[in-house]
């Protein structure tokens, strides 16, 4: 029996550090490092099953080749060398036929390792091949928003420090499941006697942690957050130093801010006036901490709504103090040498898909995508209009390469399916988006059957395509060497041999450590007051043939597909997809507990179980997780209802958008 660390590689701002036991080779037991200052010795309740995940006899062991139309999911064992050589054969031919755009790479967050999730894209650039825009399919319009208001690189205060924090929002997200190590230091905070507030249409276990739940009607967040600004504003309790310093525009906010009374507010986010002008009122006088979930940037509205939102605390100046602030995500203080390892410093201009959008990608007439390589993501499933995806990726003139665990539904359409390693198959480097640690991890267990990182096939593909670039060559190791070598004050003292040894290391922060205290990151450090944040009017409204609001926040158990063929984790989930309906709602439209009933939008219908109960705010539906389509009831993604629509700033995914009927 030995013990190895890791890290936890799922799409999680916590990026834990992880202790597995390994005996005769399978893995048996996964702990949080308790030597890790924010891990703090836990994991979570869906990575303490990735055991069962790692030896699932489900696991993808060999390369496939399909046999079946597609769709259908029928393959036969090949070998690497045939597969290998077939996916270069194909590539050159479309590559010379159509140009290097007609090749199309689609991938996320599958793995957040730097390695095994954006040195692929060497390969892609080098073929000049057709590029997604912005690279992430759900955190664009949070980050522009942020980065509008406080310019590049998204900073946050640490969460080491929120114990110091007075008055704590958690705003948009359901924290102690999408952010669960930052419950100690809350617990913390409010042992020191912070009163912590839970903002959020969704009633779950972060609004039962909190000492109170605002259940806030969806996409009405802008409104609130600029009605408290006028609340501050007209006590007269701004910093003005610090705005004098500091703020840009900010005539232009004021004004904006004005158009939001107490009472309009309270009527239109369903929130009482009197507790927003309390809060508000306290929110500047003490130290304030706004932690701010991406779900509530998924609509028409969301870049606006985030930049009202994280406009508070430099209203109050919060940022002076310590604990105070704000957190998004801490991803951009890790100043790694990005350029070369992921082929970015080969500067082509190519042709960019939005990756919300695939489903009309699929469908272009002018310059069509003719091959299409799939890692780290399930887009059958998780990206939306999916119903027309499965339609695109059907057409028999689109060559299709999966690198999965698993056989998903996206899976199900390749020409080829080749075998992934997992995070505990493989070396990688990772930074994080809720810590400012570095870490390493080793390969903990010997690679299934025949599995093979992306890292290994795209050099494999490169050599076969006689791509030139040294990078080809290098391996994990030189890659993170390469990574590290910045000589930013952040990476003072880091090297790649300490982090080997020691497997995780915190960036080289200020002692004090308060970013934004000294203004943005524009170079002239001004805070952007101006355009000014405003709600909204959405194009997409419910109405009298689609009258509620459908919003799909984590669910407790199921929250992305990475984890959504674990059998014990979709039992503790109910089994099957739910919705939830406001008993109010159900009295309406006569639907009882546990029915199961048809919901539909403009783009689709699916069959769903539901669950009434006043959890969800009325006049809105709440699907909890995003299941495999294959293992829900009618074999469709939630996915099916939602569309291509793009968000306000950073072109992202209007997910928490869709207006639905039940029926
Ligand atoms: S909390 Fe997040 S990072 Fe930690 S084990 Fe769970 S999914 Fe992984």
């Amino acid at each position: 029996m030995t013990q190895h660390r890791s890290v936890c590689a799922l799409d999680c701002p916590d990026a834990c550090s992880l202790l597995l036991t390994v005996e005769d080779g399978r893995v048996t037991r996964l702990e949080g490092n308790p030597e890790h200052p924010v891990t703090k010795g836990f994991a979570c309740v869906k990575t303490y099953q990735y055991p069962k995940r790692q030896h699932h006899p489900d696991r993808l062991l060999y390369p496939m080749r399909r046999v079946s139309k597609k769709g259908e999911g029928k393959f036969e064992r090949t070998s690497w060398e045939e597969a290998l050589s077939v996916i270069a054969e194909k590539t050159k031919a479309i590559v010379d036929a159509f140009g290097g755009e007609a090749i199309l790479p689609y991938s996320y967050a599958g793995t957040m390792g730097l390695i095994e999730r954006d040195y692929p894209y060497t390969f892609f650039r080098a073929l000049g091949a057709s590029e997604l825009t912005f690279g992430t399919i759900c955190a664009s319009t949070g980050g522009a928003g942020w980065e509008a208001v406080y310019g590049p690189q998204k900073l946050a205060t640490p969460p080491e420090d929120i114990k110091h924090a007075n008055l704590i929002l958690l705003w948009g997200i359901n924290s102690l499941r999408s952010n669960s190590h930052l419950t100690p230091f809350l617990k913390e905070a409010r042992k020191n006697g912070a009163y912590i507030i839970h903002i959020d249409p969704y009633r779950n276990e972060t609004s039962q942690f909190a000492d109170e739940h605002w259940q806030i009607k969806p996409c009405t967040d802008a409104a609130l957050a600029l009605a408290m600004g006028k609340v501050i504003l007209d006590a007269g309790l701004e910093d003005s130093e610090y705005l004098k310093a500091y703020a840009s525009g900010f005539e232009e906010y004021k004004q904006a801010c004005q158009e939001w009374t107490l009472e309009r507010a309270a009527a239109y986010c369903g929130l009482d006036a009197e507790r927003i002008r309390e809060v508000s009122l306290k929110f500047a006088k003490e130290t304030s901490f706004i932690r701010i979930g991406y779900g509530m940037s998924r609509n028409e509205g969301g870049g606006n709504a985030t930049k009202a939102i994280v406009l508070l605390p430099a209203l109050t100046g919060a940022w002076q103090q310590k604990g105070g602030g704000a957190m998004l995500s801490t991803s951009g203080a890790f100043p790694l040498n990005f350029g070369r390892y992921s082929g970015l410093d080969l500067k082509k201009q190519v042709r960019r898909i939005n990756m919300n959008q695939l489903a009309s990608a699929l469908e272009l007439k002018e310059n069509p995508v003719k091959a299409l390589f799939v890692f780290n993501s399930n887009p059958a499933a998780v990206a939306p209009d999916s119903s027309r995806i499965r339609q695109g990726l059907k057409r028999d003139d689109l060559f299709t390469v999966v690198l999965e665990h698993f056989q998903t539904d996206t899976a199900d359409y390749a020409d080829y399916l080749l075998p992934a390693t997992t995070f505990l198959e493989h070396p990688d480097l990772y930074t994080a988006y809720g810590h400012y640690f570095l870490q390493w991890a080793e390969p903990v267990v010997s690679p299934a059957g025949e599995c093979k990182a992306n890292s290994w096939v795209f050099q494999q593909l490169a050599k076969r395509l006689k791509l030139k670039n040294n990078v080809f060559d290098w391996s994990a190791e030189d890659i993170a060497k390469d990574l590290l070598n910045s000589d930013h004050p952040f990476m003072q003292g880091i090297s790649f041999e300490s982090l080997k040894k020691d497997g995780f290391v915190k960036l080289n922060l200020p002692e004090a450590f308060r970013p934004y205290s000294k203004g943005s990151n524009f170079d002239d450090r001004k805070i952007r007051f101006a355009p000014a944040p405003r709600q909204l009017e959405f194009k997409e409204e419910p109405n009298t043939e689609y009258p509620l609001r459908l919003i799909s926040p984590p669910g407790s158990h199921i929250i992305n597909t990475s984890m959504g063929n674990i059998d014990s984790l979709l039992k503790a989930a109910g089994g099957e997809p739910q919705v939830i309906i406001h008993p109010n709602d159900a009295a309406k439209y006569g639907i009882k507990d546990g029915e199961r009933h048809t919901i539909s939008s403009q783009q689709g219908s699916i069959l769903r179980k539901i669950w009434v109960s006043d959890a969800t705010k009325e006049g809105t539906a709440t699907a909890l997780g995003q299941w495999w389509p294959k293992l829900s009831p009618d074999g469709k993604s939630l996915n099916d209802l939602t569309s291509e629509r793009l968000t306000d700033l950073g072109e992202g995914s209007t997910f928490g958008n869709i207006v639905v009927r039940v029926s």
